[in-house]
């Protein structure tokens, strides 16, 4: 079996994954770092976006919103503020929030609205993750 890094996603409400993988992709605030086992130490602050992990063939997501990223040899501890699998994201309620935030952002003109901007990046995250796993499901054959 190749080597493995383990692999928890915390979030303040739950353990969202607690898992093994050899490669993991997070989002760090400087762009995105990707993981593989015996990885150098450290620490990095979340961004928003993508949580990749994969075990051989199989490709995992989940969408993340700020928090911290503890990287260590054998072990990746993800401490989100939010956390969630592809297949857990309700579209519609992503759209909605993402429509809501559009609408705030123009409302607030030049001026900008920082929390309209983050409600915004974290439904645009959660609308691509989910619609990574529809892409999978489309080309899913049985
Ligand atoms: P909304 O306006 O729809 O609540 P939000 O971005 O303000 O979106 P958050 O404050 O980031 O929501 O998250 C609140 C909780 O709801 C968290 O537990 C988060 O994981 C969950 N959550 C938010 N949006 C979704 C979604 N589209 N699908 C599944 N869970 C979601």
């Amino acid at each position: 079996m190749a080597d493995t890094i383990q692999l928890e996603i915390v979030t303040p409400e739950r353990l969202v994954v607690n898992t093994q993988a050899e490669e993991i992709q997070i989002p760090g605030k400087t762009g995105y770092l990707g993981v593989l086992p015996g990885h150098a130490p450290l620490i990095t602050e979340l961004a928003v976006g993508e949580i990749s992990y994969r075990t051989g063939s199989d490709t995992r997501r989940l969408a993340v919103a700020w928090g911290f990223a503890e990287v260590l040899p054998h072990k990746v501890t993800i401490l989100a503020e939010t956390a969630e699998k592809a297949e857990d994201i309700d579209v519609a309620r992503a759209r909605a929030a993402r429509q809501r935030a559009e609408e705030e952002l123009r409302k607030a003109g030049t001026g900008g609205d920082p929390e309209a901007q983050a409600a915004l990046q974290r439904a645009t995250a959660r609308i691509e993750v989910a619609s990574k796993l529809n892409g999978q499901l489309a080309n899913f054959t049985p």
